[in-house]
């Protein structure tokens, strides 16, 4: 199978490459490495069925080549991560919509229809204070134009560009609302929280807790969501859908640090930091954020292999063994 990864340098599309390169298949990474790094491709360097493109999903002129020879698309490129939403929100509403209408209006006008993911997010849910969401659940977003939500709007513009292509031109093209991703690979800059605690107790460090630490999360292992998207992208009764990728095991923030302090024997205390310190005054943050996984389990039967516990663990050997090699 021929795979292009839009984004695939970044945190989730590295995992996918080498799913699918393990797999056998054919990848090819685009990339502008703006969150990206080389650091997650070094590993596939050299090999005959890797091909890597540094270049912007915007102005790239290898575009309609490339979705002519997929038979998969993982677009994954966007701009992620509360802070960098925070600082570029231009770059934010360029990046995500109009490079994920680039990528459908390349695949129509070349009569193309390979399998297609799009990647969206848990955050289009908004402020809605349900603590766990179905697909079908609304979406509450404030009405004056708070630049916080400025990601959610457009992944969910993408959501809409997606359904109207697969409506109107019948692409085989499935969109995934990815909740709270974590693993090798994931960085703490752009504000995700498992790999600013983990470096944080690895180095004895305070962990910097937002708010109080009642709000929960759950944490999927990235290992697990690649094979989630892969059944997703093959599965034909998702095509022209949504569905909620994830792990619907919850934690709040507090003692997902416990339990990082406690699984690394640290010696960190906790430091609470209240969110205007952290994000500054336009940030709200969501309370509870949990997956309703009944339509992605009827269509692939997916469940998540790895716990939290372990996954945590791993990280923590990981970054152990890189400030060892570093030392
Ligand atoms: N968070 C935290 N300390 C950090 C980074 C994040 O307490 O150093 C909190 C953050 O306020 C949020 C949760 O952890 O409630 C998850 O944050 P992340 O940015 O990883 O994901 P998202 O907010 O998009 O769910």
């Amino acid at each position: 199978m021929h795979v292009l990864i839009t984004g695939g340098a970044g945190f989730i599309g590295s995992h996918l490459a080498e799913h699918h390169l393990a797999r056998g298949d054919q990848v090819y990474v685009v990339d502008n490495l703006s969150t990206g790094s080389l650091t997650n491709l070094k590993p596939f360097r050299g090999n005959p069925a890797f091909r890597f493109a540094e270049a912007d999903i915007l102005h790239w002129n290898g575009l309609s080549e490339a979705v002519a020879w997929a038979d998969r698309i993982y677009h994954m490129a966007a701009v992620v991560g509360v802070k960098k939403v925070l600082e570029d929100p231009v770059a934010v509403m360029a990046t995500n919509m109009t490079g994920t209408e680039r990528i459908l209006r390349a695949l129509h006008h070349g009569g193309w229809n390979p399998q297609v993911v799009i990647a969206s997010t848990s955050e289009v849910y908004g402020f809605n204070p349900q603590s766990s969401f179905a697909e079908t659940d609304y979406i509450v977003l404030p009405s004056a134009g708070r630049l916080r939500w400025a990601y959610a709007v457009t992944k969910l513009a993408d959501e809409f560009l997606a359904f109207s292509y697969a409506r109107k031109y019948g692409l085989n093209i499935v969109v995934v609302r990815l909740f709270n991703t974590i693993g090798p690979n994931q960085v703490g800059h752009y504000g995700m929280v498992v790999p600013s605690f983990v470096k944080q107790a690895v180095h004895n460090e305070p962990l910097t807790v937002y708010g109080e630490g009642n709000q929960t999360r759950s944490f999927c292992d990235v290992r697990d969501t690649v094979v989630a998207l892969d059944r997703l992208a093959g599965c034909p009764e998702a095509w022209g859908e949504v569905v909620n990728v994830g792990n619907d095991q919850e934690i709040p923030i507090r003692d997902l640090a416990e339990l990082i302090i406690q699984r690394a024997q640290s010696a960190s205390p906790l430091h609470y930091l209240s969110y205007k310190d952290a994000y500054g005054e336009e940030f709200e943050d969501v309370t509870h954020r949990r997956p309703v996984l009944n339509k992605l389990r009827a269509l692939t039967g997916f469940t998540p292999e790895w716990t939290l516990t372990d996954t945590l663990d791993d990280l923590i050997e990981r970054e152990r063994t890189q400030n060892l090699r570093v030392a």
